[in-house]
């Protein structure tokens, strides 16, 4: 784990970047709903939207994921209760309306300060989103 320190806030620093790029404000950790235990990452309010950075490790990524060999099965409940978790807040923020965009570790290509393809698109699909643009200002001109 040792090795890792330092390198979350990096990648963080990239998504930022990137959210900045595209005009989109974010706030960092916190309550995208306050009745929900959930700390995106990012949350975009604006968009209604959600970006979490997983971990390749921790989050278990289909392509980099490998079991520890000391305390596999422990690895492997601990693991799956995050994937677990996972899955669950992202019902939960879609069942309010709120897009989860999620980003892994190895989308974010540290050298070049960018996301890869896929994970931009993701990112930029989000951007697009203006649930708030039916707010109280258009129903006002009604009367
Ligand atoms: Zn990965």
């Amino acid at each position: 784990m040792q090795a890792n320190v330092g390198r979350p806030t990096q990648i963080e620093f990239v998504v930022s970047r990137t959210l900045r790029r595209l005009h989109l404000r974010f706030r960092r950790r916190t309550r995208p709903v306050a009745s929900l235990r959930c700390t995106p990452d990012f949350v975009l309010r604006t968009q209604r939207a959600c970006v979490f950075i997983d971990g390749c490790f921790w989050h278990g990524c289909p392509k980099h994921f490998t079991l520890p060999k000391a305390n596999a099965e422990w690895w492997a409940e601990k693991i799956e209760a995050n994937r677990e978790r996972d899955r669950r807040q992202g019902r939960e923020l879609a069942e309010r309306s709120w897009a989860v965009v999620r980003i892994w570790e190895h989308e974010v290509d540290l050298r070049s300060e960018t996301l890869t393809p896929p994970a931009l698109r993701r990112v930029e699909a989000v951007a697009g989103r203006s649930p708030g643009a039916r707010g109280p200002r258009a129903s006002a001109s009604g009367s």
